[in-house]
């Protein structure tokens, strides 16, 4: 059990929150280091048990609201507890976002399962300090075969952690195939981008699918095809994707190929804000367009540059879109919040002169819980609108 203590003022408005942050600390009591467990008291009352970190502005994430040790038993534990879950509101599927951090009650912890091949990102001082645990722990729960760590990442640079990426165990495999709903995807987990592949969109995907019948449909932002490669499943007519990376565009080819769609996929290596005007003023139109931007806004100073560029890609795309066109616009921009995705939409839909009804919403998928006391935790947000 932790035996240093942390005290904090009296929490009313952040609840049960897993953050502390430093203005919210009293005192921190045994001189706790960077890195170690504490208990976390609010004057008399225990809050629970968190991972201490002096440099940052989060001081502490609380990972239980009793008094325990971060160990690789209670590790173990959440690991089970987080597959347990998925396998309930997931069935047959056996690719997905382990571990969502705070969400799955081990702060700063994120583990995607791609079979038996793990990817690890830590962007928590605590659990940078226990690899050796989670390595552990997830090597008790499953048969591994490889698990690395994608630690190249911005989020670590406010918790004073270094950027780095490397195998933590096992045998890495280059290309990895995993499966979604019955789509076949192949994963370069180091090479990628991010983890490798965006589980967060497998209902906006399963959308795409039911949607895409008989359709002529553009992917936007379509990384490795996912959205794309769902259309073509889904019966589109044709589908032609765009991205501005090209070592994504080569794995996007070979997914069709994997589905036995590359005979109606067509994908780009371009810009998208200058691919959707060239294909504008070809007069192009399509009858359903995906579009998946990398967040624009990834702090709330970026918001109103963000809200214009999410603003500008939406109505160059609805202007692309064929009488009784949908539109899945997303976002993964945590500060776009669902009215300020409204009224861009609106904005976005008057620029280009056309009229919508939303069919549908879309959020992040079961493998990435929100956890109710932790807005944060939600950031993946569309909305399914239909020319009318
Ligand atoms: N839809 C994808 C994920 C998209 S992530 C999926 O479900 O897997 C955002 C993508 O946008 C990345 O693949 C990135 O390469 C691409 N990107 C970023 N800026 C871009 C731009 N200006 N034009 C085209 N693609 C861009």
């Amino acid at each position: 059990m932790p035996d240093k203590v942390v005290r904090v003022v009296r929490r009313k408005s952040r609840g049960q929150h897993a953050w502390v942050f430093s203005n919210e600390v009293t005192k921190a009591e045994g001189s706790p280091g960077p890195g170690d467990t504490v208990q976390v008291y609010d004057r008399k009352r225990l809050l629970g048990s968190g991972i201490y970190n002096p440099h940052s502005l989060i001081r502490v994430r609380l990972y239980s609201e009793q008094n325990e040790e971060l160990d690789a038993v209670l590790i173990q534990q959440r690991i089970e507890a987080a597959l347990a879950y998925r396998k309930t509101m997931l069935p047959g599927e056996d690719d997905f976002r382990l571990m969502y951090g705070e969400s799955d009650h081990v702060p700063g912890l994120v583990i995607d399962k791609y079979g038996s091949h793990f990817v690890v990102q830590t962007y928590a001082l605590g659990l940078d300090t226990r690899h050796e645990l989670v390595v552990a722990a997830l090597r008790e729960v499953f048969d591994v075969a490889s698990i690395i760590e994608k630690n190249d990442f911005r989020l670590r640079d406010p918790e004073g952690l270094p950027r780095r990426a490397g195998v933590l165990f096992g045998t890495p495999e280059p290309r990895i195939v995993i499966s979604e709903s019955g789509a076949k995807f192949y994963v370069d987990p180091a090479g990628g981008q991010k983890t490798g592949y965006y589980f967060d969109h497998r209902l906006t995907r399963y959308r795409v699918k039911q949607l895409s019948a008989g359709r002529n449909v553009l992917d936007v932002f379509s990384y490795t095809g996912s959205f794309a490669i769902n259309a073509a499943l889904g019966g589109a007519e044709s589908v032609l994707a765009v991205d501005a990376s090209a070592a994504a565009v080569t794995i996007a080819t070979d997914n069709s190929v994997l589905n036995g769609v590359a005979g109606r996929c067509q994908f780009a290596t371009d810009n998208a804000f200058t691919a959707l005007t060239d294909l504008d003023s070809q007069g192009r139109k399509f009858d359903l367009i995906n579009l998946d931007p990398p967040a624009f806004i990834k702090a709330q100073k970026d918001k109103n540059a963000g809200m214009r560029g999410y603003r500008q890609i939406n109505a160059l795309a609805m202007r692309l879109l064929s009488p009784g066109g949908v539109l899945v616009s997303s976002s993964c921009s945590h500060y776009l919040f669902w009215q300020d995705m409204l009224d861009m939409l609106v904005a976005a839909a008057q620029d280009a002169g056309r009229t919508f009804t939303i069919l549908d919403r879309t959020t992040q998928g079961p493998d990435h819980p929100v956890l109710l006391s932790m807005p944060e935790s939600e950031y993946l947000r569309g909305f399914v609108l239909q020319v009318s």
